[in-house]
């Protein structure tokens, strides 16, 4: 648990800023008040509690996890108990399956989900939703933007929202993950409840 002793300045949050939307999500961490940073290299990761992995595209972001020496470090932090929130190209990333990947495209196998690359089809490539998350009194505004399903979830994760059947966040200890993108809705709940969740 991480946010209950210390002062909210006093918790560094990472977000992998190697290519896509790691902007807005460390805007969102500033505005809640927390310290937020860009990580690129080993050393930047070292200096952070929790850490987000943003959307964007997950076959250029793996090759840069491997230029950038990030990838083996990440993956014993998160095996150690690290917080952490992919969204989109994020949570392909973590995911323990990735179905229409690239051959070579690596994941932490992090949290126990079989996710589909750009599952959702041409014409509705990107869309938008109002979602329900539990814990949360009102809906979440959900943008999907070439997004990945999860195909199939293991018996140890919890579902914690749904877009028609499909689950859309996910939660495995220390593992959270969105097939949309929450920095973009205006809504800072849903980073809120990252870092009380994991
Ligand atoms: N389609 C992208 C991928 O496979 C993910 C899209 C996104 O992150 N918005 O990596």
């Amino acid at each position: 648990m991480i946010g209950v002793s210390r002062k909210k300045s006093a918790i560094k949050i990472g977000v992998l800023a190697l290519q896509g939307a790691f902007e807005r999500h460390q805007k969102v961490f500033q505005k809640l008040g927390f310290d937020a940073v860009q990580v690129r290299t080993p050393a930047d990761l070292a200096k952070v509690d929790a850490f987000v992995m943003p959307g964007g595209e997950s076959t250029t972001m793996s090759q840069l996890l491997e230029s950038s020496e990030l990838f083996d470090p990440i993956g014993r932090r998160i095996k150690n108990g690290m917080p952490v929130f992919g969204t989109c190209a994020g949570m392909i990333l973590l995911s323990k399956k990735i179905l229409d990947g690239r051959e070579d495209q690596l994941s932490f196998e992090a949290i126990d989900i079989d996710v589909q690359r750009n599952a959702y089809g041409r014409q509705i490539d990107s869309f938008e939703a109002e979602i329900e998350i539990d814990s949360l009194d009102s809906s979440f505004h959900a943008v999907f933007i070439r997004a990945p399903r999860i195909v199939s979830l293991g018996s140890e994760v919890h579902a914690l929202a749904y877009c028609g059947d499909d689950v859309v966040l996910a939660q495995q200890d220390n593992v959270m993950v969105a097939s949309f993108h929450p920095e973009l809705a205006n809504d800072v709940r849903l980073h809120e409840l990252f870092l009380r969740g994991v």
